[in-house]
């Protein structure tokens, strides 16, 4: 059994602010980052429990270098750095039998702790095919595109609910429930760790009644941008269409073409 780890770092248990979090800047990032290594090194820790001969983790948060490669669980082994063509999905194949997300959050607009999708500054709503999603969504997307199902999502009490309502098979790990945006009741570090293990041991043991999910083809990302600006500048990718002033649509055959949409949009929105 080969199993793939895509890791974040706003759903992690104790992290519930960006200034002295999550950027490499910040006051408690180091804290952070050890955080996040040991919230995916519990998953790792679950898969190689639960039979899996092949583990790949994939450093999924800003620059991609924020776990702590010499506190890795040596069951493992990293992807890290930037950028990556697949992003927070770099790595899957269609070797793998499952995948499993660590330290997600929610999508932008929800109560949920450092919501956002793919970029805070520029993304007000992501939705494939008409369907909102996060990404959460938008990953599972990538993993349905290799025929990989999604087994456990792991962070906030909000993100289990938006995979639950995407992927109704889907396990989670609940780590902390949001207050605000930027505020949680958190799991000490190692009921948080426990937590995670036992959720991957439980998923992994029932894979058989996992679901793929691949939105059909041909597959519409559409984005709404917080501002005009931003939009006109995404809508300088060609095949992109623009829906009104803020909202653009790209649509492609296939997912992983849609999605290399998406963010090639998303990079032009900044510039
Ligand atoms: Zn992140």
């Amino acid at each position: 059994m080969k199993v793939f780890i895509s890791c974040d770092i706003e759903g992690i248990s104790g992290v519930v602010t960006a200034a002295s979090q999550t950027s490499p800047d910040g006051r408690d990032y180091g804290r952070a980052r050890d955080l996040m290594t040991g919230e995916v090194n519990a998953a790792i820790s679950g898969a190689a429990k639960a039979g899996a001969t092949e583990i790949v983790v994939n450093d999924s948060h800003g620059s991609m270098t924020n776990i702590l490669i010499e506190k890795l669980n040596p069951a493992a082994s990293l992807i890290t750095g930037s950028p990556k063509p697949l992003s927070m999905m770099q790595g899957i194949t269609g070797e793998f039998d499952a995948a499993i997300f660590v330290g997600y959050h929610a999508k932008m607009g929800e109560v949920g702790v450092l919501s956002h999708t793919i970029s805070g500054a520029s993304v007000a709503n992501v939705w494939v095919n008409d369907i909102p999603v996060g990404e959460t969504g938008i990953n599972a997307g990538i993993a349905g595109h290799f025929g990989v199902p999604v087994v456990l999502v792991c962070g906030d009490d909000v993100v289990g609910k938006e995979a639950k309502a995407l992927l109704p098979h889907v396990h989670t790990a609940t780590v902390k429930w949001a207050v605000t945006r930027t505020s949680a009741r958190c799991l000490p570090p190692p009921k948080a760790r426990d937590t995670i293990e036992e959720a991957t041991i439980r998923a992994l043991s029932s894979l058989g009644e996992a679901k793929v999910w691949l939105p059909e083809s041909p597959v519409t990302f559409k984005i709404e941008f917080k501002d005009a600006g931003q939009a006109g500048n995404a809508a300088r990718l060609p095949y992109s269409k623009v829906i009104d002033g803020r909202t653009l649509s790209f649509t492609a055959d296939d997912y992983l073409t849609a999605f290399m949409g998406l963010r090639a949009m998303i990079g032009l929105a900044g510039r």
